[in-house]
């Protein structure tokens, strides 16, 4: 095994975060946990107060008020010992004149570390990042994405037990872009470190995030596992964040062998799992789980259970992809569409289409006190 894997993450959490600049609140969280080894991703626009966070929880900035723990020991800016576990990258390198081995070995000089330690160090730390053998190249001829990746080997090659990502793959063009966000996704599932990945970039959040917080003017928005808050986004603002429709209120009226059918003013949607008749929930369907066929189209043999008839009622190109709303009996439904299957089913405002969905793509949850 290699030496960069034997430090394992610390837990770190915090409590009652806030922060103002010039009396403007930016950052005002409950609560932050990040489990060891997990990797939390902190989603949100412009401004949101990410890297004020990422700052906070860091021990870069003092919050106003609340308290940060690392490894369930309270720690602040002052505790250079807690300084020391962690090691971050940003959304510029800043990488200085000089080779490739000059910049991953930095921090090590700083920390004192032998020449031929550092060489080693710095040879396997490169190589994990998939630059092994870039030593004595200049640092500042390197593309966009080499030089994220030489960012991210100047951290790892600290064996930070806590690895803070502040946008860092935010300056890149798609292409490279989606590449390293894989990468960067592996390399810190393979790490055992404790992540903090900051973005604007929902497919990003959703590759590299175990948990995730998605932040709107300094508040948490949304707060738990990824595959819940992206499925299932707790509130309208969230949803229309993630480009989703806002969740959907229904009653379940039947139940069994696990399945479930929830009435959603009318219309029944079949989903899996275990609730009894009568209960109130709150259930979505991603876009990209939604297929469209015209509404008079055979829809070949499939498992999807749910097979709707509706009316587009909104779409809009987004990227690559149309994203198209369907209401049906009321309910809005939305769909990610190819271009070449809009133009092929013309699809337009008014259309008439059937809404092809599995049971198993149907997230579901009762209704709690705070659902407004
Ligand atoms: P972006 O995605 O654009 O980087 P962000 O979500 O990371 O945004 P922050 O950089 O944390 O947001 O900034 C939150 C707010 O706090 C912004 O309005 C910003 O202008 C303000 N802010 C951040 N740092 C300071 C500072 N040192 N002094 C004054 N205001 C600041």
């Amino acid at each position: 095994m290699s030496a960069v894997t034997n430090t394992a993450g610390l837990p770190l959490r915090a409590e009652g975060i806030r922060k103002a600049y010039d009396k403007r609140v930016v950052v005002d969280v409950d609560h932050v946990d990040i489990a060891a080894g997990h990797t939390l991703a902190l989603l949100g626009p412009s401004g949101a107060g990410k890297s004020t966070l990422l700052a906070i929880l860091g021990l870069l900035e003092r919050p106003d008020a609340g308290q940060v723990w690392l490894d369930d020991k309270p720690v602040s800016t002052r505790d250079a010992p807690a300084r020391m576990q962690m090691a971050a990258a940003f959304q510029r390198p800043y990488l200085f004149k000089g080779t490739v081995a000059d910049n991953v070995a930095y921090g090590l000089k700083l920390r004192r570390m032998p020449a031929a330690g550092r060489r080693e160090a710095v040879a396997e730390a490169l190589e994990r990042v998939g630059l092994g053998g870039w030593e004595s190249n200049s640092a500042l001829t390197l593309s966009g994405g080499e030089a994220q990746r030489v960012a991210l080997a100047r951290a790892l090659v600290l064996k930070p037990r806590v690895l803070l990502l502040d946008e860092p793959l935010s300056s890149l063009d798609p292409l490279i872009k989606g590449r390293l966000t894989q990468d960067f996704a592996r390399i810190i599932r393979e790490e055992s470190m404790t992540t903090l990945y900051v973005t604007h970039d929902q497919n990003e959040a959703m590759a590299v995030g175990d948990t995730m917080i998605v932040l709107r003017e300094g508040k948490a928005m949304a707060h738990g596992p990824v595959d819940d808050v992206m499925g299932l986004p707790p509130n309208e603002w969230t949803a229309c964040f993630l480009g989703s429709e806002p969740p959907l209120e229904g009653v379940v009226s039947a139940s069994a062998d696990d399945l479930v059918d929830i009435d959603v003013s009318g219309t029944v949607i079949h989903t899996v799992g275990v609730l009894k008749p009568g209960t109130r929930v709150i259930t979505g369907i991603r876009p990209e789980d939604v297929l469209l066929f015209e509404d008079d189209a055979e829809i070949p043999r499939t498992t999807a259970r749910n097979q709707l008839a509706g009316t587009v009622v909104d779409i809009q190109l987004w990227g690559v992809m149309y994203h198209l709303v369907v209401d049906v009996g009321g309910a809005r439904i939305a769909s990610r569409v190819s271009r070449a299957s809009v133009r092929e089913m013309q699809l337009a405002h008014g259309s008439h289409v059937q809404v092809v969905f599995k049971a198993t793509a149907v997230r579901v949850r009762p209704v709690e006190a705070d659902d407004t």
